[in-house]
């Protein structure tokens, strides 16, 4: 039987929320493709993990644990999945579409003849082959793309596209492989990883909530009333470009073309115009509901919820009304 890899996205030897999505995708075309599903673990810690991989549905782990995985940048990664892609030939391989994955996937697609799909929300399988769907040109088209020629797909999912499912499957067995990694991909090591300071909220790319800002908030301070409202409804918070490039919240929230992907399930825009590179990076959302005191405010056209009025009025009631419904 052939195997769909999937590439595991791990934090402190636990797999991320987006790598149980991950196994949900590959669960609802496994079969269809005559597949079996296996976790690809790259670092140390897969076997503390691999009663909830086996849990959420893999029947192996792959795990490659060297210091090089995390001691240089990407090549060492792109070598391993190269060299397990070659051992394994698998019917496809999943990875979570982010920018540093996304950045892995090419390469390996390179390497290995393969093409890549990145943000898709849907997996189906059509004549026995992989096809992925994905929302573009800001949701309004909706495309569904295959890897042409029988080349391996290598498939990004978006985060939030597919729920977290436990399906009660016995530890997944953890297969260790060694890899012959080149002098060439030691050559940018990793010098220093700075942490950057937590805050206690959930991250914009895995919050089922997300409470963004835009121009409309008028400043910086704007953003401690959306971080209070945030902690209410035990949100993330994420910025239109217009408020980063002001300075009033770090570029490292901002949703967009060039900024994050999210895909909540409840996205809340406040002073946000909806411009298309706002929503290349949201359209995902499950609900969108929007504060904006233009009526013909773009953001209006993909909200579920709207209310037309001064966020600084709206806002403030909002935070009033909830707090109140929880005394
Ligand atoms: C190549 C490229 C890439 C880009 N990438 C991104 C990206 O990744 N992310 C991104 O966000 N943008 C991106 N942009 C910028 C994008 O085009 C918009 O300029 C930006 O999204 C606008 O941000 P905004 O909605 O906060 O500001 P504006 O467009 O200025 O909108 C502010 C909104 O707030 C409303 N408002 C004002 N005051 C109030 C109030 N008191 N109460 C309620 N509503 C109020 C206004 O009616 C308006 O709709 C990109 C642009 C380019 C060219």
């Amino acid at each position: 039987m052939s195997e769909l890899l999937i590439l595991i996205d791990h934090s402190d030897g636990q797999p991320r929320k987006i790598s149980l999505q991950l196994l949900s995708a590959a669960r609802a075309v496994a079969s269809e493709l005559g597949a079996e599903i296996s976790a690809v673990w790259l670092g140390a810690g897969a076997d503390g993990a691999a009663a909830t991989l086996g849990a959420h549905g893999a029947s192996r782990v792959h795990h490659w644990d060297s210091a090089d995985a995390k001691g240089f940048v990407t090549v060492p990664q792109v070598e391993a999945l190269e060299q397990l892609v070659g051992a394994t030939s698998p019917a496809g391989l999943i990875f979570a579409s982010s920018n540093h994955v996304k950045d892995v996937a090419a390469r390996l697609a390179v390497r290995v003849g393969g093409g890549v799909i990145t943000d898709a929300t849907g997996l189906a399988v059509d004549g026995g082959v992989l096809v992925a769907t994905k929302e573009v040109f800001g949701g309004d088209v909706i495309t569904t793309s295959r890897v042409a020629d029988g080349s391996l797909p290598i498939v990004g999912i978006a985060p939030n596209a597919f729920p977290v499912e436990e399906v009660g499957g016995a530890a997944a067995t953890v297969v260790p492989f060694s890899v012959a990694i080149s002098d060439a991909a030691r050559s940018a090591p990793v010098v220093e990883v700075v942490q950057q300071a937590s805050v206690d909220r959930p991250d914009i790319a895995e919050a089922a909530i997300v409470v963004s800002g835009g121009r409309g908030l008028g400043d910086a301070s704007g953003f401690e009333l959306l971080e209070r409202l945030a902690d209410l409804l035990g949100a993330g918070v994420g910025a239109s470009r217009a408020a980063t490039d002001a300075g009033w919240y770090p570029h490292r929230y901002q949703i967009g073309q060039t900024g994050r992907t999210i895909s909540p399930t409840l996205y809340l825009g406040t002073g946000v115009s909806g411009a298309i590179q706002h929503r290349a990076g949201m359209q995902t959302s499950q609900y969108v509901v929007a504060v904006n005191k233009d009526p013909e405010a773009p953001i209006f056209q993909i909200a579920d919820f709207g209310v037309v009025g001064d966020l600084h009025q709206v806002v403030p009631q909002l935070i009033a009304a909830i707090e109140a419904r929880r005394a």
